[in-house]
């Protein structure tokens, strides 16, 4: 039989932006319940290394440092949800969250917590080779091909920026784009020209990622889109930069968001245009997209909807006394 669960803070999602967010609203005595969704523990589950975290002499895992975030919600007081949120109703006061189970959650402010998820090519090797020299973020595996070659595919800013941020660790960054223009501003490709540590190969596609004896990526299998020649570039690491996806489509027509999709909110805060609805990580970020921004701005989630709840009850228990 459908339940229906009530609480001070419902937080939908359960990476690091909804795991910090709970782990604050949990030691405030919100009571939080979390719904964690299809990836319980979010993005970093699908990684191994992780060496940007603070707090971590040695490297740690991805899917080890999640579930102690969550072992520390629950800890502190958070109530753990198996489901997925199939709509929400904004309306207020109270905010509504129907699920895939067909419980209900119903929560005195709502924080946002869905995060996004990298585009793929969708070629074989890909998906087997991700984590063994196929990646979608270079600031996170950039640091893993020091000295070694990489490749990076994609013609937006994204791309660019992740192939001028990788001539930190490798001489030989190749940028692979499907047409021969780039889409990306004029000011970063200028960059782009400008630097020595990068060569650019215009009109390939890529077919495939090749392993190498080792287990991981040895080779890209290239196909020119104009003259549909076949070719191979060797590299150590490759970099998958065509698009970021947030996961906002339960808010469509609900809350505001950009071109792209991406929640809109007060700039410096995780507010929405809704007061009590609350927005962070990756759902709300596209520049920065990392594990401890996500988990900052969870933490300002869980502090505003604490600060939201003090005025409104005060605010009532005023109207009642009057
Ligand atoms: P996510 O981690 O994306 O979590 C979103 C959550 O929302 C998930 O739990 C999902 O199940 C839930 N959800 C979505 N829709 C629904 C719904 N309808 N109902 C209920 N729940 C829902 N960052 C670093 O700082 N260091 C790294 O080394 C690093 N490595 C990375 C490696 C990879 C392969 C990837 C993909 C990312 C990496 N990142 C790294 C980036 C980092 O993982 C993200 O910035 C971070 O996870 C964002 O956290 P988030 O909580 O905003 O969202
Ligand atoms: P994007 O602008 O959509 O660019 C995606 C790139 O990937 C395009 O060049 C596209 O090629 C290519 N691509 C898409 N699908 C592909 C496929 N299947 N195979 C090969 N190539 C493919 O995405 P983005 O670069 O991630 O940027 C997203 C948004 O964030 C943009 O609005 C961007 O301006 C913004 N952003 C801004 C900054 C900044 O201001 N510094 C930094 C990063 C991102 P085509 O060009 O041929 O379509």
């Amino acid at each position: 039989m459908a339940t229906t669960h009530k609480t001070r803070m419902l937080i939908i999602g359960s990476g690091p932006a909804g795991l910090s967010a709970a782990i604050y609203g949990a030691r405030a005595g919100m009571e939080p319940i979390v719904v964690q969704g299809l990836q319980p523990g979010g993005q970093l589950t699908i990684t191994t290394d992780v060496e940007n975290y603070p707090g971590f002499r040695e490297v740690i895992q991805g899917p080890w440092l999640m579930q102690e975030m969550e072992a520390q919600a629950v800890h502190v007081g958070t109530r753990m949800m198996y489901d997925i949120i199939t709509s929400v109703d904004l309306s207020g006061p109270v905010f509504t969250a129907t699920s895939d189970s067909g419980d209900i959650y119903e929560g005195d402010t709502l924080v946002i917590a869905t995060g996004a998820q990298a585009q793929w090519l969708g070629v074989p090797g890909e998906q087997e080779l991700s984590g063994k020299g196929v990646s979608a973020c270079a600031t996170c595996d950039g640091f893993f091909y020091r000295g070694k070659k990489v490749v990076v595919i994609g013609g937006g800013n994204t791309a660019v920026e992740e192939a001028l941020y990788l001539t930190n660790h490798s001489d030989e960054v190749t940028l692979i784009h499907r047409r021969d223009t780039l889409r990306a501003e004029k000011i970063l490709q200028d960059r782009l020209f400008a630097n020595p540590k990068i060569k650019v190969v215009w009109d390939k596609r890529v077919e495939r990622f090749m392993e190498g004896e080792d287990g991981g990526l040895r080779a890209l299998a290239l196909i020119d889109t104009k003259t549909g020649e076949q070719s191979e570039i060797l590299t150590d690491g490759a970099f998958v930069a065509i698009g970021h996806a947030p996961a906002t489509e339960l808010f469509k027509g609900k809350l505001a968001m950009d071109e792209t999709g991406y929640l809109l909110v007060e700039p410096g805060t995780p507010k929405t245009a809704i007061p009590g609805v609350f927005a962070c990580g990756d759902v709300m970020d596209h520049v920065y997209r990392q594990a401890i921004t996500a988990a900052g701005t969870g933490c300002m989630a869980a502090l505003d909807a604490e600060r939201y709840l003090a005025h409104r009850d005060f605010a009532e228990a005023a109207k009642v006394e009057a």
